[in-house]
């Protein structure tokens, strides 16, 4: 397969940076360019951007100029790592232009014509990129990803709802400094501490999963009907959001059958065959202390979501721990499989 150009917006961010590292070598996309702020525009990648990954800044991107978020270059598909406010305008800029935007900002994500997309999960809501190019007269389009925290969630509850259904789930997080971005939250606010607050990410939490695991009818996508309450906490780990779920099915199960359909949970071949898909989806851990993000959080190369401590509940059916990396697979990571899942569906 001939390599397609791709952009990165925001390419200077903990986002950014992720997407230049998982990029670096891959056997579908090449980087054509980089895009900053005010701040970096007009020097070089490797002046602007503080790599704060393990591992160095791959060479090629270091040399590359960091051009302003403005479309016209030489880019079919652009991966955007930019701030919401920001793409709320420049995301259908470059789509009214010609390229094929691939985001990981909310801006977009609950537009009724715009896939808020997990391959594993609901890949043929890809359709409505069909729609939004007639109704928008775009020839390019908006896909998006959901919210880091959502992410792992809603994997997790993929094969809970089609074998049992589900009523109502609650949900609390212990999220990672990254999933703030680059340079985040103050030292002196996170060191030694647990902030209970994460602007707008609660309803965030509560309402994507219920479009992600919605019904696609042709037209456009009903909302699953699920009750999600969500308590969101920013704790002093790097990389990777542990979720506690406690869960209501439509129908009473043991914990053993709740572990049996999460291990076989198992998507398409189509997606599975994606250059970035991960052997397994869904993994579970049967070990009393897992999942540990300093542990677990790079198993798959960051895209498996690992789901521990699966046991019944007093109060609603059962309860479990997941974890997800929020940078790989709940950003740059799931945005790349995103891109390669509308290329081998000969939507792009
Ligand atoms: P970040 O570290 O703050 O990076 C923001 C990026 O946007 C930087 O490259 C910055 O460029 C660029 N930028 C800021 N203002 C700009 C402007 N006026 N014009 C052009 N570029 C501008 O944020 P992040 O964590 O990477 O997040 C990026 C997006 O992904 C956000 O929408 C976020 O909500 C979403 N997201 C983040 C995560 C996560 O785990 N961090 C997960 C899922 C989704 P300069 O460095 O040049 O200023």
């Amino acid at each position: 397969m001939k390599k397609r150009k791709v952009a990165v917006l925001g390419a200077t961010g903990a986002v950014g940076q992720r997407f230049v590292q998982l990029l670096d070598g891959h056997p579908w996309f090449t980087v054509a360019a980089l895009t900053g702020s005010e701040r970096t525009v007009g020097g070089t990648y490797h002046q602007g951007c503080r790599w704060v990954l393990p591992g160095e800044m791959p060479a090629w991107a270091g040399e590359l100029s960091v051009l302003p978020s403005e479309p016209g270059m030489d880019a079919e598909i652009v991966f955007s790592a930019l701030p919401s406010e920001l793409a709320q305008t420049v995301e259908p800029d470059f789509a009214a232009a010609g390229h094929q935007v691939f985001s990981n900002a909310s801006a977009h994500r609950m537009a009724a014509d715009v896939p808020l997309l997990i391959p594993e999960v609901n890949p043929d809501h890809t359709m409505l990129v069909e729609q939004q190019r007639q109704q928008r007269g775009w020839s390019g389009c908006i896909i998006t990803n959901c919210n880091c925290t959502a992410t792992g969630v809603t994997v997790s509850l993929k094969p809970l709802l089609d074998a049992f259904g589900l009523q109502r789930v609650f949900v609390v997080s212990m999220q990672a400094i990254s999933g703030a971005g680059y340079p985040g939250v103050a030292a002196l606010d996170l060191a030694d501490n647990v902030v209970p607050f994460i602007a707008g990410e609660e309803d965030k939490l509560e309402v994507e999963p219920l479009k992600i695991l919605g019904r696609y009818d042709g037209h456009h996508v009903t909302p699953a009907d699920i009750g999600i309450s969500a308590h969101c906490n920013r704790v002093a780990v790097s990389d990777g959001h542990v979720v506690c779920v406690t869960a209501e099915l439509g129908q009473l199960t043991s914990a053993a059958e709740v572990i049996a359909v999460m291990e076989s949970f198992a998507p398409s071949q189509a997606v599975r065959e994606l250059p970035s898909s991960p052997p397994k989806a869904l993994s579970v851990r049967l070990e009393s202390d897992r999942p540990q993000p300093r542990r677990d959080r790079e198993s798959g190369g960051g895209m498996t979501t690992v789901v521990g401590r699966v046991r019944g509940d007093p109060l609603l059916h059962v309860r479990y721990v997941v974890l997800s990396h929020n940078t790989i697979k709940g950003a740059a990571g799931g945005s790349l499989q995103n891109a390669e899942l509308l290329l081998a569906q000969g939507l792009v």
